[in-house]
Order: structure tokens, then C-alpha cells, then sequence
């Protein structure tokens, strides 16, 4: 069965937190592709300053030298709010009913997943693989998972991994991933002080939004 991976993000702007954690996902669930799909308006942020293209384009260049790595662009080809209902169905209808599609998600990500457009549905199409995030409620997290299992009698919790390989949607499984206490927040208030942002992020990246004075 085909493996593809989801971490969908406004990537603003991209950082290690985000590329370890896709990078053990990836080894422990044994995913070979993963798509990094920037959100062109993502309905939960009102603030994204940055152009959807030069968050995609620190994407492109923090992932370019990984060939399980893409980025996926197909949300910035929409109009409208990126919802990520309608890149489950874009994504599926490419890849066919049978591939198996795993979302990745951090905690507090998570924490807001009943509170997202047509969230019912979203199982139907992927598994959710979930990481627990630095300074997030674990209890928070641990909660809402019965819900979503009491809703839709067709998803389950697993902690095996082969599950996600055997059937294209339908689990949640909680991962545990090194904890990289790094966020975009973070860095954009780095920036903004200028303070240094060396190994929280790849230096290309660092160097694009030197050179695009973003952040500033
Ligand atoms: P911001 O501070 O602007 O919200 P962010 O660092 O949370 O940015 P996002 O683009 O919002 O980054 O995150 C995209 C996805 O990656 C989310 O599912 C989020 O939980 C996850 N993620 C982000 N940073 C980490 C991290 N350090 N460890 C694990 N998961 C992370
Ligand atoms: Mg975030």
C-alpha cells in the first residue's frame, strides 16, 4: 500500500520543530512521502503577515534536500479559507481510495481539531498521527480522543504503528517524538529583537528572510 504523509502549517516561517517531527513520524510509521502544505489562508490565524509564496518558498528551500520531503502547493492554488477537508479530497482523488494518508499534528493543533470546518469527516479520509508539543496539556489532548472515537464508530485509537500501514484512514495514534521546544511565534519575536535564530531553523531559511527583510 502506497504511504503518504500530511503536515500541513502556515510555516511562519518553517523550522526544526517542524522537520524532526515529520522526520520521525516518517521513520516510525515507515512513510516514505510526506507533503509539507503550507496553508494560503488558514481559517484559525488572523494575523499571517508573510505572503503564502514566501512561506512556501522557505518550505522549498528548508526541504530541498530531502527527497522524501515535497512541498505541496495545492493550497495556495485555491481561493478562499484553506480547509483541510478539501485537501484530503484533492489529495484523494490524485492518489486513489486504497493509499494510506496520515495527517500530522502537533498537541495544541489538535486541541482545536473539533472546532475545525467539516471535522467530522476528516477521518474518513486520513489517519492522525499525533505528537504531544512542549508546554500543551497532555490531559487536554488525552480528553478529546474518546470523543472522537464515541462520534464515529469507525475510528480507533492504536498505538501500533502497522495499523496506519494496513487500511488508507480512519486511526489516531499519539507518537512520541524528541521535543523540540520551538515555535514560529518565537522566532518572528526573535527577529523582531533581533536576536539570533541559528539552529532553531536551516540556515537557507534564515538567509531568505534576511534577504526579504521579513519579520522585521
Ligand atoms: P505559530 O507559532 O505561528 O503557531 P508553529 O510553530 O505552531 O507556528 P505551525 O505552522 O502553526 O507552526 O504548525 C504546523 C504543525 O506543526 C502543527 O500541527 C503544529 O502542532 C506542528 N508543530 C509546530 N512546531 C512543532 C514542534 N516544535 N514540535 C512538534 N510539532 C510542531
Ligand atoms: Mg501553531
Amino acid at each position: 500500500m502506497k504511504t503518504i504523509g500530511i503536515l500541513g502549517g502556515t510555516f511562519n516561517p518553517i523550522h526544526y520543530g517542524h522537520l524532526r517531527m515529520a522526520q520521525e513520524l516518517a521513520d516510525d510509521l515507515h512513510i516514505d512521502a510526506i507533503h509539507f502544505i503550507p496553508a494560503a489562508n488558514p481559517p484559525h490565524k488572523n494575523s499571517v503577515t508573510i505572503s503564502a509564496e514566501h512561506r512556501a518558498a522557505m518550505v522549498d528551500l528548508a526541504i530541498s534536500n530531502n527527497p522524501h520531503f515535497t512541498l505541496d502547493v495545492r493550497e495556495l492554488n485555491r481561493t478562499g479559507t484553506s480547509y483541510t477537508i478539501d485537501t484530503l479530497l484533492s489529495l484523494r482523488a490524485e492518489l486513489g481510495s486504497d493509499a494510506s494518508l496520515t495527517l500530522f499534528m502537533g498537541s495544541d493543533a489538535f486541541t482545536q481539531f473539533n472546532s475545525w470546518h467539516r471535522w467530522q469527516e476528516i477521518l474518513q479520509h486520513c489517519h492522525i498521527a499525533l505528537v504531544q508539543r512542549p508546554h500543551t496539556n497532555k490531559n487536554q489532548t488525552s480528553k478529546l480522543l474518546p470523543k472522537i472515537l464515541e462520534e464515529f464508530l469507525h475510528t480507533h485509537y492504536t498505538e501500533n504503528g502497522e495499523d496506519l500501514h494496513n487500511s488508507a484512514a480512519g486511526y489516531i495514534t499519539m507518537r512520541q517524538v524528541t521535543a523540540l521546544d520551538i515555535s514560529s511565534t518565537a522566532i518572528r519575536e526573535a527577529f523582531k529583537q533581533q536576536a539570533s535564530t541559528r539552529y532553531l531553523m536551516p540556515d537557507s531559511v534564515i538567509d531568505y528572510i534576511k534577504t526579504h527583510q521579513l519579520y522585521k
